[in-house]
């Protein structure tokens, strides 16, 4: 429809109650999700020589403005004239995105629950925000604002799933991959079960085995650490500074 076609139905009361009084006499009654369909085959009225779209007028007279961006329904119904079920890209309901997003409480991670890209990030459409990531979205409707240019939204939980707003920070490009780098590292550490220990508990492993207390699986399972892992402290093929001058002499 035409912007010229949509400003006179703003100016013209008799052609707005004219097609107001049709579109009425056939909305189907509410539906138990909110839906008001409407009961005619096409979604157009003809009128005054011209092709009037159902939702198009009812969206133009509810805004009392004229529009050039596409209508889209929050619900599946296309042929859905409930007023609260429109939306443009300039009023898009947050909803239409959250609804995707496992909000836990502030401090969990808050997992996208949609598709992911191949890096493991949430992948979303939202109308109005030029972006596919969903913690991109994620920021900036929580913020209100676009990201700023040459700025990029982190997370500062590492968990490119995640949409809670507390877990992202918008930072340079550097600060990201250097997020990206301690994170590796953090796995890492953790895949080859160091980053539990401590010397403490090295030397505790160390005693326990070579005075005969614990077996080395009694002592990977105590301290919930791979068997490999274990046996390398006490053959001394790791952390042998620490268990230096340590007696290794094995009992049993
Ligand atoms: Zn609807
Ligand atoms: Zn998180």
């Amino acid at each position: 429809m035409k912007t010229q076609q949509l400003k006179q139905l703003l100016e013209n009361e008799t052609l707005a109650s004219q097609l107001l009084t049709y579109i009425t006499q056939h909305q189907l009654p509410t539906s138990a999700d909110g839906c008001i369909l409407y009961g005619q085959p096409k979604l157009r009225i003809y009128l005054n020589k011209q092709n009037w779209m159902v939702i198009r007028v009812l969206w133009t007279l509810a805004h009392q403005k004229v529009t050039q961006h596409a209508i889209w329904h929050v619900c599946n119904h296309l042929n859905c004239t409930n007023l609260e079920h429109l939306y443009t890209i300039d009023d898009a309901p947050p909803e239409l995105f959250w609804k995707h997003v496992d909000r836990q409480t502030d401090d969990q991670c808050w997992p996208w629950l949609a598709g992911v890209d191949r890096e493991g990030y949430g992948k979303s459409a939202y109308p109005g925000i030029n972006s596919r990531r969903a913690n991109i979205i994620a920021w900036q409707l929580a913020n209100g604002q676009a990201v700023p240019d040459q700025m990029v939204v982190r997370h500062l939980c590492h968990n490119p799933r995640c949409c809670n707003p507390a877990h992202l920070a918008i930072g340079s490009s550097k600060d990201n991959s250097q997020d990206s780098v301690r994170s590796n590292r953090v796995a890492f550490g953790e895949r080859h079960g160091r980053a539990k220990l401590t010397e403490k508990s090295v030397i505790a492993i160390y005693e326990d085995y070579h005075s005969g207390r614990l077996t080395q699986r009694q002592l990977a399972e105590k301290h919930q650490m791979r068997w490999e892992t274990i046996r390398a402290i006490v053959n001394k093929t790791t952390w042998r500074r620490t268990t230096q001058g340590l007696n290794d002499s094995h009992i049993s």
